[in-house]
């Protein structure tokens, strides 16, 4: 069996080690924070004192950290992955990053004989735990087929979109249609509470049918009784934004919808609301309609 490293031990990764461990792998990880990593070793995981020692010990290397830089940090830093790891590893950045700054650090990697792949994930904490995540992935296909099996201890619908980036680029697809849907949800809910109709109702009626989404099912029922609690937080949500314009300049697509609900979440992250759950984009359509929703 493979040995697996895994760097990153926040909300996604504490869950997708438990299930590495489960599925029997020899597993060492490491966190910036390291009391996070007490758990895991208590499960029977070993621990290591830099990402560069995580790599020494493994044959496939994950991370899940924040943002692009953070990923370069502990892949390409002074105690980086790439100080510790040999031709042939296999590199798995499964944060939630930039394409671009994806393809540059591939090619950094691929230098040194070091494969890597991206392979962000959709499915949120719950996902994680469970093992149930989508994971897209791109990458080198010998890499990938390599990978599949610590992929089935962590997902459930684990697909080879194409090379380095394209993995990064569906999950950007993925959070265009998350931040619209939520959007949409926010907007129609408030139009009924304006009309002065029972919003319950409203919601029963109307998910089941063809505008019945994820958004409307959770985050919609979620608005019904005033819960802003997070599933996925604005913050993150924020960075997603940041990374989808950037991947849309560089192709030159206009993406009128998604600056829209940008600028929305712009105005939450003003408010100092980044910790809530991007239900919030609830308080700026509150706002424009000079109503509370549950009001
Ligand atoms: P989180 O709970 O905030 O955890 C972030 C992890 O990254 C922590 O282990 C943190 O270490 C580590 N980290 C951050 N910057 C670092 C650096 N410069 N050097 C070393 N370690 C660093 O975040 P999360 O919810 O697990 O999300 C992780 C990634 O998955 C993000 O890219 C996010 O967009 C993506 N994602 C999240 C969800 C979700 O629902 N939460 C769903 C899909 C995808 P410390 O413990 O020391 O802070």
């Amino acid at each position: 069996m493979k040995r697996i490293g895994f760097i990153g031990l926040g909300l996604m990764g504490s869950g997708m080690t438990m299930n590495i461990l489960k599925a029997g792998f020899p597993l060492t990880v490491w966190n910036r924070t390291p009391s996070k990593m007490e758990a895991l070793v208590k499960a029977g995981a070993k621990a290591a004192r830099s990402p560069r020692e995580v790599a020494e010990r493994s044959d496939i290397v994950i991370d899940i950290v924040t943002d692009s830089s953070d990923v370069e940090q502990v892949l390409l830093g002074p105690e980086g992955v790439v100080h510790g790891a040999r031709p042939g590893t296999i590199v798995i950045d499964m944060s939630t990053i930039s394409p671009i700054k994806t393809r540059e650090m591939a090619a950094k990697l691929g230098e040194k004989g070091i494969r890597m792949l991206d392979a962000p994930v959709s499915g949120g904490d719950i996902g994680a735990r469970n093992g149930t995540l989508s994971i897209m992935v791109g990458g080198e296909k010998d890499a990938f087929d390599e990978a599949v099996p610590v992929f089935q201890a962590m997902g459930k619908t684990i697909t080879h979109i194409g090379g380095h980036g394209d993995g990064q680029v569906t999950k950007a697809v993925n959070q265009i249609l998350v931040g619209m849907n939520m959007l949409a949800v926010a907007e129609a809910l408030m139009f009924a509470s304006k009309a002065g109709v029972d919003l319950k109702k409203v919601h029963a009626a109307v998910a089941g049918g063809a505008a019945g989404s994820w958004q409307l099912t959770n985050n919609g029922a979620k608005l019904l009784v005033g819960d802003l609690e997070p599933g996925f937080k604005v913050k993150d949500y924020v960075k997603d934004l940041r990374i989808i314009m950037e991947t849309a300049a560089e192709t030159k697509m206009p993406l009128l919808g998604t600056a829209v609900v940008q600028q929305m979440f712009r105005e939450l992250d003003a408010e100092g609301l980044r910790d809530k759950g991007t239900q919030a984009v609830i308080i700026p359509v509150e706002k424009l309609a000079n109503k509370r929703l549950l009001g």
